[in-house]
């Protein structure tokens, strides 16, 4: 039982932002790299910063003016609403309307996006497994117009290997087929062991929807890059040479590399990768392609994008010439490739401003 409450905390931990410290972005040098999109950037809502600071995780809740000024100068972000965490919440019983506040953390993702619609993208996130999954989902497509949706296996309790969770991601990936929204999965768990029979569930179900716009979070891993995420990353490798057919998955690389930068809470218990890990991370994303690698700063893991592009052009062993790659990617390149989204200003009903 202990054990139990110990884990679920440190999951809480390990996926939750902690600090948020607003850094003004300076002009970057022209020497520089110049990312024009941080493709994984969390928003913190009232309701979710307010039960994570009785939990002890002391957040700061962020205004989408806070996200513009933690980018560097002239770059998008994607940005991922928390509802996702507000079922763990619940369990804690540091949240009661569950529902209703989940529906809140997604207003709010909206409605500070809006104010800044040509620069920030909007995701929204729900837990797959509880029965508002749904319902959720269709508004925040319909009523929010937002532009994505993040899952987090980890936090929602999610296993593909358990045939009753695989069902209810199967019908979410095929209404998030059928109706062209991307989406941001993070797919390790606390299930043990993590790794090869994963990455075959997931190629599996996608194989159902080829067309399916997805992208894996943390290179499929937590961050760092331990033994699982590498057995992971290279079945998964395979299993998508294997079934050409899958065309739009694309690999995230935040939270891989950790430094002393890195909030040590939420580093707490995650291996820091050696060299040695890291070359084979880059070995295995040239691999797999580095059109469908994406760079995401998972901030406030970091407290800024820039402190994790420092971090990773330092350790992660990337020519300049592939990380320009990496760095010039957009969704329009991307996961919004071919869909016909709006990211223009958004019409909000009074009663999302509360
Ligand atoms: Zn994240």
């Amino acid at each position: 039982m202990l054990k139990k409450t110990f884990i679920g905390i440190l999951t809480v931990v390990l996926m939750f932002p902690l600090m948020v410290v607003t850094v003004n972005a300076e002009q970057c040098d022209s020497n520089s790299l110049k990312l024009r999109t941080d493709f994984h950037k969390h928003i913190i809502s009232p309701d979710v910063g307010n039960a994570l600071r009785m939990l002890g995780i002391p957040l700061n809740i962020m205004t989408g003016e806070d996200i513009i000024n933690n980018v560097p100068h002239g770059s998008k972000a994607i940005v991922l609403s928390d509802a996702y965490m507000v079922s763990r919440l619940a369990d804690y019983g540091l949240i009661s309307d569950e529902y209703e506040t989940v529906k809140r953390s997604n207003n709010y993702v909206s409605v500070q996006c809006a104010v800044y619609s040509n620069k920030l993208i909007p995701y929204g996130s729900i837990n797959p497994l509880k029965d508002y999954a749904f319902e959720e989902i269709e508004r925040c497509r319909e009523e929010l117009n937002l532009k994505g949706l993040k899952m987090h296996f980890a936090n929602s309790g999610v296993d593909l290997k358990n045939p009753e969770h695989f069902n209810k991601i199967r019908k979410i990936f095929a209404y998030a087929s059928k109706n062209k929204i991307p989406l941001l999965v993070h797919q390790r768990n606390v299930e043990e062991p993590y790794g090869s029979a994963d990455a075959k569930k997931l190629v599996g179900l996608l194989a159902q929807y080829p067309e399916l716009k997805i992208q894996l979070a943390h290179l499929g891993g937590w961050g760092g890059f331990d033994h699982a995420s590498y057995e992971y990353l290279q079945t998964l490798v395979q299993e998508l040479k294997a079934h050409p057919e899958i065309k739009n998955v694309y690999l995230d690389l935040s939270g891989v590399v950790l430094t002393d930068q890195a909030n040590p809470a939420l580093a707490e218990g995650v291996p820091t990768p050696t060299a040695g890990d890291y070359q084979k991370a880059a070995a295995l994303i040239r691999d797999f392609g580095l059109d469908k690698i994406v760079f995401g700063s998972d901030t406030p893991l970091y407290n800024s994008t820039d402190d994790y592009i420092e971090a990773f052009s330092e350790n992660f062993p990337l020519t300049k010439k592939e990380m320009k790659k990496i760095f010039e990617q957009t969704p329009d390149k991307t996961l919004f490739k071919g869909l016909k989204f709006s990211i223009g200003p958004v019409e909000h009903s009074r009663r999302h401003c509360q």
